[in-house]
């Protein structure tokens, strides 16, 4: 079972899964609580921010999981986090403020009162790595450490395609046209609840200008010359990744 308080997942020594639910402190929540089609994903509880763990065990957060146990504990536990998250948040019906029920057909939840149905959200965003004559755009955005620069991303918005986000959003950042757009692969990004689209694009027109506002930084870089980068496993060093290969063959 996974131990949820917060935002942090339990963790000791070389494991992040447990046999049996905590048996002190409160449990807030459960999937053993819930019905069959709940109980399909890892098993999962949250305690509450009392909860004391016993010697040798410490609370990491998902980043700090998918760095010590690597991309498919990442997902397992980022799966369950996902349900759990929504469950917490989403507790009365936003129509008629009844409050809401698990569903025993699927994972969802089902207003008592007006019959409306939820599902789990997930906000895709498009994440895309730009070439200009061998060299990729890498732009630093002002939430990110000094001197780390990644590749441009940005979440989709009702009526887009996937391209037409994708044009968007590198035309508001930095103010260049794009073009030879292709899919590259995909990732469960449980920050809240994104699923990351990555893609790979050609320059096509313009020259670069940082917004100046999310972005305060944007330059092409030359594969055996790039700034810090984000860590490996996420799909934006995954694409960082894929450029440098593809220029050193
Ligand atoms: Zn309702």
């Amino acid at each position: 079972m996974l131990i949820f308080k917060g935002d942090k997942l339990l963790v000791r020594d070389v494991i992040f899964e447990f046999d049996d639910r905590p048996k002190k402190g409160k449990i807030l929540r459960s999937s053993e609580d819930l019905p069959p089609p709940w109980r399909e994903v890892p098993a999962w509880c949250e305690v509450d921010e009392a909860h004391v763990s016993q010697g040798g065990a410490e609370w990491l957060d998902l980043r700090a999981v998918w760095q010590r146990w690597g991309d498919r504990a990442f997902v397992y536990a980022g799966t369950s986090y996902q349900y759990m998250n929504w469950l917490r948040q989403a507790r009365f019906c936003s129509n008629c403020a009844a409050p809401l029920v698990p569903k025993e057909e699927d994972r969802g939840l089902l207003c008592g009162e007006c019959g409306r149905t939820y599902y789990a959200p997930l906000h895709p965003a498009i994440i895309v790595a730009v070439e200009r004559d061998g060299k990729l755009l890498l732009a630093h955005n002002s939430r990110m450490p000094a001197g780390r620069c990644s590749v441009i991303a940005g979440f989709v918005e009702p009526g887009e395609s996937l391209e037409q986000t994708l044009a968007r959003e590198v035309m508001e950042e930095v103010g260049i046209e794009v073009e030879d757009i292709r899919y590259f692969g995909s990732q469960s990004w449980p920050f809240p609840c994104s699923l990351m689209l990555g893609f790979t694009a050609r320059w096509k027109d313009g020259e670069l200008h940082p917004d100046g506002t999310e972005l305060d930084d944007a330059n092409w870089y030359a594969p055996d010359a790039l700034p810090d980068i984000p860590p490996p496993l996420s799909i934006s060093r995954r694409l960082i990744d894929d450029f440098v290969t593809r220029m050193s063959q």
